[in-house]
């Protein structure tokens, strides 16, 4: 038998599988600290397999203890789930029901995701008690809908059991009454999660291997031509370009509520207020956990939200590699506005009065920050007057001469 499986393993070696093939029969502890790679990502690992398992034999104790006495609903949240419940039953031997429930998160240029129900839960649940088996517990924007599906059922009750949780992260709306692990806010694949549908058979959890990101804030006054190089350099470095005022616009003509409130101060020339600006940016990182790096464009702005920056990226075990300043004079840069907001539309951009109380709203909230850059021997400045491609040329030198 044991021959027969070996076979098996090395066809599917032979079979250029990319994940390390071994026989758990005979090297039940070897965990290879090999770096796998999935849709050109390389994730290391992070969870193994007997630590999964004891947080699973964990759970299924102290959810026996209160549920043994009746027959519980167990419901698995699909896709992520399958495994954790298939392991989960296995470790609750007592009487019990199950079911999945499945749904999409979409995920878009917006300040709050949306989710949708694909598939309902088929049984009959009244006066059942229901425990939901999630994966993962992140921001709570999956919970919350399914909160909201199960509050229009008959159940008896309704609890959350979550194999891992994002405690750093979870908006903290409904109480998880059950936790296997807790962990940091990385972007995690394997054990039934996936990374752009690949991993999920992995029996073992991986992260995202940060070590090759780079992550460049795009500093410089309003016209400086930070937008239009940050779409040279995402494509040059495969990077994710994420600039403030663009999501503010975008919020603007949909009419959010993040629109409504930023509109006021933009339409000044005025800065939207920081509390407002470093969520909606954390927003947009976290909607990209597979990025290979980002290109911050109008962020940060004030200190607090280069603080806040550097905090939010080392809570993910991620930096700022360098911020690169695109220097011109407030005569160019006035002439090139103007010149932008007979086309763009841009009320901002259309009235001198208002371009110059952007100047001093840099000077005074946004130039401190040269200092604080500096001080970590990070700042970076290129001359920001000249042809198009000739400045691209400028910062891709910066950027390739970076450790
Ligand atoms: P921009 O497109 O970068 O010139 O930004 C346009 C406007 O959006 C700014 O004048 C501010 O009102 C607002 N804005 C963009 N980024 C920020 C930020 N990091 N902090 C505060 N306000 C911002």
């Amino acid at each position: 038998m044991i021959a027969k499986i070996h076979e098996f393993l090395e066809g599917m070696k032979d079979a250029g599988h990319t994940t390390p093939k071994k026989c758990y029969l005979c090297q039940p502890d070897q965990n290879t600290d090999t770096l796998i790679k999935l849709n050109n990502k390389l994730f290391k690992p992070y969870l193994k397999e007997e630590q999964i398992l004891a947080a699973i034999e964990k759970m299924a104790v102290e959810i026996a203890e209160d549920y043994k006495d009746e027959t519980p609903l167990f419901v698995g949240v699909l896709n992520g789930a399958f495994m954790f419940v298939a392991d989960f039953l296995k470790a609750y031997q007592h009487p019990c029901q199950v079911s999945f429930v499945r749904l999409s998160s979409y995920q878009g240029l917006t300040s709050t995701g949306i989710v949708e129900t694909l598939l309902d839960v088929q049984e009959d649940m009244e006066g059942k008690s229901v425990i939901i088996l999630e994966d993962v517990v992140d921001t709570g924007r999956t919970l919350k809908q399914l909160v909201h599906l199960f509050s229009q059922t008959n159940v008896k009750e309704f609890k959350i059991a979550a194999l891992f949780y994002k405690s750093e992260i979870y908006n903290g709306e409904y109480a998880i009454d059950y936790v296997g692990l807790e962990i940091p806010d990385n972007f995690i694949v394997g054990y039934g999660l996936d990374y752009n549908e690949m991993g999920r058979n992995l029996r073992e959890v991986y992260q995202l291997n940060q070590a090759d990101m780079i992550n460049l804030v795009l500093f410089g006054k309003p016209g400086a031509g930070k937008g239009t190089q940050a779409g040279f350099l995402k494509e040059k470095y495969n990077l994710k370009h994420i600039s403030t005022g663009d999501v503010f616009r975008y919020n603007i003509k949909n009419g959010t509520e993040l629109g409504k409130l930023a509109k006021s101060y933009i339409d000044k020339g005025d800065l939207v207020p920081d509390e407002v600006t470093i969520d909606m940016l954390k927003d947009e990182v976290e909607k990209n956990p597979e990025a290979s790096g980002f290109i911050f464009d109008g962020f940060p702005r004030t200190a607090a939200q280069a603080e806040a920056l550097d905090n939010f990226l080392e809570s993910k075990d991620m930096k700022v590699n360098a911020t690169i300043a695109l220097e011109a004079d407030d005569e160019v840069l006035i002439a090139r506005l103007l010149e932008r907001g007979k086309s763009s539309g841009r009320s901002d951009d259309q009235d001198e009065s208002k371009i110059r109380n952007r100047f001093d709203e840099y000077n005074e909230k946004t130039a401190p920050l040269k200092a604080y850059y500096e001080k970590q021997g990070k700042f970076h400045s290129v001359n920001g007057i000249g042809d198009i491609a000739e400045i691209t040329e400028r910062l891709g030198k910066v950027i390739d001469a970076l450790d």
